[in-house]
């Protein structure tokens, strides 16, 4: 290492506590100190570049240092900074709000600004259950998907199901049902799970409030897949049963499924659908919660009736965010990104067959930009998900597996080379373990 980045590691393990890290783990795995990064690629101080597979923790759409995007932030710095939206607005917000209401499923008409994905999803949760109360009806559970994940605040913790993240805290949570996520990407078992849905439905709707769940792809739940007959059997019956539905569209959002959301697969309509990640196109935090006039107008009434969503973050809406989130807009507008990633999807899709003749692998699956390759026979005190990270890096891409599932996320402007050079590395990852 040169003296730069081991410095860097050095002042940062003095002070720093990392996300998602077990801090000793960095006794003997270095940091990548990150100097800069352009398109696909990360850089550190020692020259070496890393293609970023994962897109940043699947929030990068168009590269890094993406010239549309910079221009924009940088106009936007010389006039507005900041203000509170709480009796002020700007236009950042306002432009950014009617397109986000003109792209979106047809019945989301209004937009409440938050500052990240599990803030979305606690603002959701709490509009969903203040809205039934608002209305008479004290409903105070909520219903997601095994293997879910929504965010890790404690009411966003409390609807997901990924024990690694949730079990110390079960004690804290608030309470929350689940019903089986789809067994795979059959159509026979969504039919199967729906069935379910419908027995916990007929049972318990009277208090539960919403369903939540990651439409089509649970992303920490090892990208775990499943067809879309599921979005439109769970539509019609959180509609029969006068429950919410919530889609969390925070990872699936902004192209990453092939459509721009994952609920024009199912062509449906939510209450309401949570979005964060790609909405600045991997720049700054900013989130959204989009829901219908119905829900909105529950909450609408003289201020002595006391029915107002008294929700709010200090940087809510943030009109730098805002002018990132409408120059990523603009890139979708001005090019044909999903017919593009359609041909790269179908090229990643073929070259990714190959891995099925290794013995380790167990699955392979897709859906739109996200590709993942299950593998099998590992405990997981292994941490062959590490031992891929490591090698990858040493190979110049990053590839950060959720325990025995590799997986890409690539920003969009990947290149065909790039891809390549993404899957062999993968594949001699993969080879290597076997020894
Ligand atoms: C990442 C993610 C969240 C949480 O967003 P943060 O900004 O990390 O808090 C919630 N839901 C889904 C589906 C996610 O992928």
């Amino acid at each position: 290492m040169t003296d730069k980045n081991s410095e860097i590691m050095k002042r940062d393990l003095e002070v720093i506590w990392h996300p998602c890290t077990q801090m000793k783990d960095h006794e003997t795995l270095p940091l990548v100190p990150i100097k800069s990064g352009k398109g696909v690629y990360l850089y550190d101080f020692e020259g070496n570049s890393y293609i970023d597979a994962v897109s940043s923790w699947w929030v990068n759409l168009f590269g890094h240092a993406n010239k549309t995007i910079n221009d924009k932030i940088k106009a936007q710095l010389d006039s507005l900074e900041h203000v509170l939206l709480a009796g002020f607005t700007h236009e950042p917000a306002v432009e950014l709000a009617h397109k986000l209401v003109n792209i979106t499923p047809e019945t989301l008409v209004k937009v409440f600004y938050v500052d990240n994905g599990s803030s979305a999803v606690e603002a959701a949760l709490k509009m969903s259950y203040h809205y039934h109360l608002n209305l008479g009806k004290c409903k105070p559970l909520f219903l997601s998907l095994t293997n879910s994940y929504h965010g890790e605040t404690i009411g966003a913790l409390s609807v997901g199901d990924v024990a690694l993240y949730k079990e110390t805290y079960e004690p804290l949570l608030i309470a929350n049902m689940q019903v089986p996520v789809p067994k795979d990407q059959s159509e026979s078992a969504a039919k199967e799970a729906l069935q379910i849905l419908e027995d916990v439905l007929i049972d318990k709707s009277e208090e539960i409030a919403a369903l939540i769940l990651e439409p089509l792809i649970q992303g920490a739940g090892g990208m775990h897949m499943y067809h879309p007959a599921y979005l439109s059997g769970a539509r019609v019956l959180t509609k029969k049963y006068d429950v919410h539905l919530i889609a969390d569209e925070i990872m699936t959002g902004f192209g990453r499924t092939g459509k721009m959301f994952a609920c024009e697969h199912a062509n449906i309509s939510p209450d309401f659908m949570t979005l964060s990640k790609g909405l600045t196109g991997g720049y700054l935090p900013l989130s959204v919660v989009m829901t219908t006039d119905e829900v909105y107008n529950a909450f609408y009434c003289d201020y002595n009736e006391y029915k107002a969503f008294l929700h709010s973050h200090s940087y809510t809406g943030n009109p730098l965010a805002c002018s990132a989130a409408l120059a990523t807009l603009e890139i979708f507008e001005q090019n044909d990104i999903l017919g593009e990633n359609e041909k790269k999807r179908t090229y990643i899709y073929k070259q990714v067959e190959k891995f099925r003749s290794l013995p380790n692998v167990k699955e392979i699956r897709q859906q739109g930009m996200v590709t993942a390759i299950e593998l099998q026979g590992y405990d997981v005190k292994e941490r062959i998900g590490l031992r891929i990270y490591e090698y990858a890096l040493s190979q110049g891409v990053l590839l950060r597996p959720l325990g025995n599932v590799i997986y890409f996320m690539p920003p969009f402007v990947i290149t065909y080379k790039e891809i390549d050079k993404m899957i062999e590395v993968a594949y001699k990852g993969i080879e290597r373990l076997m020894g």
